[in-house]
């Protein structure tokens, strides 16, 4: 076909104009690119998005995780919950602190983590350790105590937080939201990030909004922003000077060149949103006479679209690979999405997880394919995915 041969469609594009161009160009001729105005600018354009109380810019949504598992408290043999259907962030930042993540599958239409198991693991790991056992990984548990829920809004979708928050209640678990994925996302009205007690966003390029590295907290709790804070910054208390370290804290300041590049973003955030709900539209427009895949589904609960990427699933397992090959052979770039945690080599090591364990979330790495897809996809280039789909078929 040689229409497929004229287009070229890349996997991800970042989206930006000359604003964010001389926003950052004048970071460079002042004196300020770090701990400036700009990263001030920047946290409260998220304070007034999202109607957080505390917002706290961080270099990368890992770092950003990491400092809400810090300030939640959890550390050395605690189990905490977490889903295996997700990027490994969501579970490195538990193995920094030698907690043992206890995985509960995914449900098979989002993605997201279950949450009639989850309510279930709860209940078991608060009860008796022989109730616990059928939660804990085969090798690598310390017998520790359940100490809280690390949700994922998996692809841009908020989980199921109502379920969870019930869940964790009872125990007063604190709950972390990964929203790296959901920025601008709605759950029955409410948004993404402050579903739980701390949430996170994350904008490597490929996310709704980028400042090429970078991450930002959002969170209601004072106590757990001012840990977050000090933390990020070295561990220096409200008021230490430069040389005074009052707690063990790390270096994951944002820059101020990020921060500049993230508050002109910020500011086109509706139409950023708007280009990727438009994208994934036209992406339901053009496959939806596809018989050999599924489309992405979209839960009752999700009140505002937020797409992240855009992820078919092949009904055949057994010919995801093939599929895979023969769309990268026509020029489309395509990548399997997620690839389950627990089946990571260094996990498998640790913990002993063998395929099998989790199957929802296995079924959904073996058969998902994130396509082409960002804010700056035209729909042409949907077309030209679309046709090459269909001649693989
Ligand atoms: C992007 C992402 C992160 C954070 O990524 P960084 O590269 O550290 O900014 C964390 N969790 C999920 C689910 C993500 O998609």
């Amino acid at each position: 076909m040689d229409y497929l041969q004229k287009i070229s469609v890349p996997m991800s594009l970042p989206d930006i104009t000359d604003k964010e161009r001389e926003a950052v160009a004048k970071v460079m001729s002042t004196n300020y690119l770090s701990m400036g105005p700009y990263v001030q600018s920047f946290e409260q354009s998220f304070r007034d998005f999202t109607g957080a109380k505390h917002a706290i810019a961080v270099n990368s949504g890992t770092a950003g995780l990491h400092l809400c598992v810090r300030a939640a408290g959890w550390s050395d043999g605690d189990r905490v919950i977490t889903t295996p259907f997700s990027f490994v962030s969501s579970t490195n930042v538990l193995l920094y602190e030698r907690i043992t993540p206890i995985f509960v599958d995914a449900e098979p239409l989002t993605g997201n983590i279950d949450t009639v198991q989850l309510k279930a693991a709860v209940e078991d790991l608060n009860s008796s350790e022989a109730a616990a056992a059928k939660w804990l990984p085969p090798k690598g548990d310390n017998g520790g105590k359940l100490k809280g829920i690390l949700a994922v809004d998996v692809f841009g979708q908020p989980a199921d937080f109502d379920a969870i928050n019930a869940a964790a209640k009872p125990y007063e678990l604190p709950v972390i939201e990964d929203s790296c994925e959901a920025l601008g996302a709605m759950y029955k009205g409410r948004p993404a990030g402050l579903l739980g007690d701390m949430g996170v966003f994350a904008f490597y390029p490929n996310k709704q909004i980028t400042t090429a590295e970078g991450g930002l907290v959002v969170t209601n709790d004072d106590k757990a922003a001012a840990i977050i804070r000090s933390q990020r910054n070295q561990g220096r208390a409200e008021g230490d000077t430069w040389l005074a370290h009052t707690y063990l804290g790390f270096n994951y300041r944002m820059d101020e060149m990020s921060a500049a590049l993230g508050t002109v973003q910020m500011s086109r955030i509706d139409e950023l949103i708007r280009k990727r709900n438009q994208a994934a539209e036209w992406y339901r427009e053009e496959l939806s006479d596809i018989d050999e895949i599924e489309l992405p589904h979209t839960a009752a609960t999700t009140t505002r679209d937020s797409w992240f990427v855009y992820v078919i699933r092949v009904k055949d397992a057994e010919r995801r690979d093939e599929v895979s090959q023969k769309l990268k052979a026509l020029g489309i770039p395509v990548r399997p999405y997620f690839s389950p945690i627990h089946l990571q080599p260094y996990m498998q090591e640790r913990f002993g997880y063998e395929p099998g364990r989790f199957p929802v979330t296995e079924d959904l790495g073996r058969r998902g394919l994130a396509i082409p897809f960002s804010g700056m996809i035209t729909r042409e280039q949907i077309a030209a995915v679309g046709a090459a789909l269909r001649q693989v078929f």
